[in-house]
């Protein structure tokens, strides 16, 4: 497969007809235990938790498109996360971005610091900085790059660097992006992961995550914690990812050019007072994403003036919803401080600067001038 091209490997890798019947898609196994052909052997499955026929599928194609050895499909998002965290040990330290999603931040501090592992947050950017806070305890460094919703980036190659230095490793959230847009395993981090709720799927119909990793101990530890912890993602939606990959590339290219149209009009308007978006010039790290990835995908932040014209705004817009969530072929927007970052202190928002003046945009692949054309007439409501 290695020798495809990209939207060839979205169609095609792990998607090979049914051995059985020809079947051109992935059947979904709808069976919790298998027959076995003995007493200890089986024909590959012989328990829904362990493994599904369909899930290796989708386990097999998240592995190709991510550039990784295994991969690891989770209930969601969070469960993907909670996978990731929980074989780190009593005594472990755990560096995570400074400005994370809120879920994230929520696992840490409210579960995973209970269990004796010390959660230290740092501002990722600041490369002095992960190195003054790597030790010899240091386990993992979990970067979020570009960061929900104030769009920072991390460089991963140089983190990567850094961590490997002090014999850590580092895993990267890359969900904003998708694997068309970055690929962090090539830039030197040892884990991905995923909400595939978001762009894999692509049509917000499901819920789930993956970890994708790059060495045999990778796949022997998330198997376990697919056994051991049970968040595992459920045939039919690993139906769903499956059929949401296939076009992949295709909509990430429309996301993109999207992205990119709504970022231009948004940055010239007078209403908004404030745009983040890595591909613009202004960005002040526009040099970073042109060189650590390969587009700038469709997910930007904007401020308005007042909380009060966000609600004016949210209410105004005809095709963009007002909904939590990204990645979908829909236009979302949403106001972070109470939607997807309501789990985080007042304080905690404030510090890393989600102010309730802020609205994220997921923005979808609908026709960009109708798009303009809602932003415009919100923005006129404001
Ligand atoms: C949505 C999201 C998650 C959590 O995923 P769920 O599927 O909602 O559990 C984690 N990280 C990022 C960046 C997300 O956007």
């Amino acid at each position: 497969m290695a020798e495809y091209k990209y939207s060839t490997l979205a169609v095609h890798a792990g998607q090979y007809p049914d051995p059985q019947t020809g079947a051109v898609n992935v059947p979904v196994y709808l069976s919790s235990t298998f027959e076995l052909t003995g007493i200890g052997t089986d024909k590959g499955w012989d328990y829904s938790r362990a493994g599904n026929p369909t899930r290796d599928r989708l386990e097999e194609a998240l592995a190709v498109l991510e550039g990784g050895s295994s991969a690891h499909a989770f209930g969601s998002g969070m469960a993907a996360l909670t996978a990731l965290m929980a074989p780190l040990h009593a005594g472990d330290h755990l560096i995570c971005s400074h400005n994370v999603y809120g879920g994230t931040a929520r696992l840490l501090d409210e579960v995973i610091c209970h269990f004796g592992i010390e959660v230290e947050y740092v501002d990722l950017a600041n490369l002095d900085a992960v190195a003054a806070a790597l030790k010899p305890n240091t386990k993992l460094v979990h970067v979020e790059t570009p960061t929900n919703p104030l769009m920072q980036l991390t460089d991963i190659a140089a983190v990567a660097e850094l961590a490997h230095k002090a014999g850590a490793e580092v895993s990267v959230d890359n969900t904003f992006l998708s694997p068309v847009l970055q690929s962090p395993l090539a830039l030197g981090a040892d884990i991905v992961m995923h909400s595939t709720t978001k762009f894999l799927n692509g049509h917000s119909d499901g819920l789930g995550g993956v970890l994708v990793g790059t060495k045999p101990e990778h796949r022997d530890r998330y198997i376990l914690m697919q056994k051991a912890l049970g968040g595992i993602l459920s045939p039919f939606e690993c139906f769903l990812v499956l059929r949401g990959i296939k076009t992949l590339p295709l909509r990430m290219k429309q996301h993109d050019e999207n992205g990119r149209a709504v970022a231009a009009f948004l940055s010239a308007h007078p209403k908004v007072q404030k745009i983040f978006y890595p591909g613009l010039a202004s960005h002040p790290q526009h040099e970073l994403a042109a060189r650590q990835q390969k587009g700038f995908g469709s997910m930007m932040t904007l401020e308005l003036d007042s909380k009060d014209a966000v609600g004016r705004f949210l209410s105004a817009l005809k095709i963009f919803l007002n909904a939590e969530s990204l990645g979908g072929v829909e236009s979302l927007a949403s106001h972070s401080a109470t939607t997807t970052h309501a789990g985080m202190t007042e304080e905690r928002r404030q510090a890393i600067g989600i102010t309730p003046e802020l609205v994220r945009l997921s923005v979808g692949i609908e026709d960009k001038e109708d798009l303009i054309a809602d932003l415009a007439q919100a923005l006129e409501a404001v």
